[in-house]
């Protein structure tokens, strides 16, 4: 795992969640790992100080919006500036909306393919370059298991997912030969922010405590019955990112506890 030593990566959406559990593997690793996403500014300052610190690695932060591609570029040029290069890039933001196809704003729909599907394809078209410039480069899309199959009440998620792996098949070709791969990894449920208000509204909506919503949720889609974790999504990415990984690409990998297997 010492080949990671010194690379740089982006990890975007990593103040929360996987995000965040991906930028602990890199980081561990020993990969000076640009930060993104929002919250509280304190908050973001300790992740990025604390990952610093705990890991030995230089660490920076963009607050940059990934729905934007203006900021998505200003933040791969400020990683290049503050880090060196941009070796590893992960796509990781996103966000969630759920209605019926009939019943989902406008302004949603926009919101979420900008931020899961185009923020992707942003990410790519400017970090690339510097990949090729170096011959080396790893892509990491965190698509979903609704990248490969669909649920109700989730049309521009699932969409967006789904594209993602479209997505990844094409930057895979288009780089295949040259040091650089571009994998999907498709998880299944994880309990991160994202999730939890999934589980909140199921709650109220159904009249049943927390503990029984979340048995639900996983029960209609998991058959291992349990939470996939920030820490096994982050281990994944990072071996994607390793030598060994070098003939793997194009490819969209689960980790579902089974959900896409039935
Ligand atoms: P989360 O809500 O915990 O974290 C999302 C992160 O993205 C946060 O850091 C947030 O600040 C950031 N973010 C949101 N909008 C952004 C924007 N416009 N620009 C920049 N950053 C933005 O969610 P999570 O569950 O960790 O989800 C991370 C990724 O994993 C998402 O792409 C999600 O679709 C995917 N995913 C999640 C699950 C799950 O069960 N949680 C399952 C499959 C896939």
């Amino acid at each position: 795992m010492d080949m990671l030593k010194g690379k740089t990566a982006i990890v975007t959406g990593s103040t929360s969640g996987i995000g965040l559990g991906i930028a602990r593997a890199l980081a561990a690793r020993g990969c000076a790992v640009m930060l993104n996403g929002f919250g509280d500014a304190a908050e973001i300052a300790r992740i990025k100080d604390g990952l610093a610190a705990e890991f030995g690695v230089r660490t920076a932060y963009a607050p940059a919006d990934i729905g934007d591609a203006g900021q998505v570029k200003a933040m791969v040029d400020q990683a290049a500036e503050e880090l060196g290069s941009v070796d590893i890039l992960v796509n990781n933001a996103g966000i969630q909306f759920v209605a019926p196809v009939e019943e989902f704003p406008i302004e949603k729909w926009q919101q979420v393919i900008a931020i899961n599907l185009s923020g992707v394809f942003y990410g790519i078209h400017h970090a690339l370059p510097r990949m090729r410039e170096k011959g080396w480069g790893r892509i990491v899309n965190i698509a979903s298991a609704h990248g490969l199959v669909a649920s109700v009440s989730k049309s521009a998620y699932v969409a967006a997912k789904h594209g993602v792996v479209g997505l990844t098949k094409v930057v895979a070709l288009e780089t295949a030969g040259s040091g650089i791969t571009c994998n999907a990894i498709c998880p299944g449920w994880v309990l991160t922010p994202l999730v939890q208000k999934q589980i909140d509204a199921l709650a109220e909506r159904e009249g049943i405590p927390l503990d029984a919503a979340k048995k639900k949720l996983l029960g209609e889609k998991q058959p291992s019955g349990s939470f996939v974790t920030p820490e096994q999504l982050g281990e994944f990415a990072a071996f994607l990112c390793t030598d060994a990984a070098a003939e793997m690409t194009g490819a969209a990998l689960t980790m579902d506890g089974g959900w896409t297997a039935q």
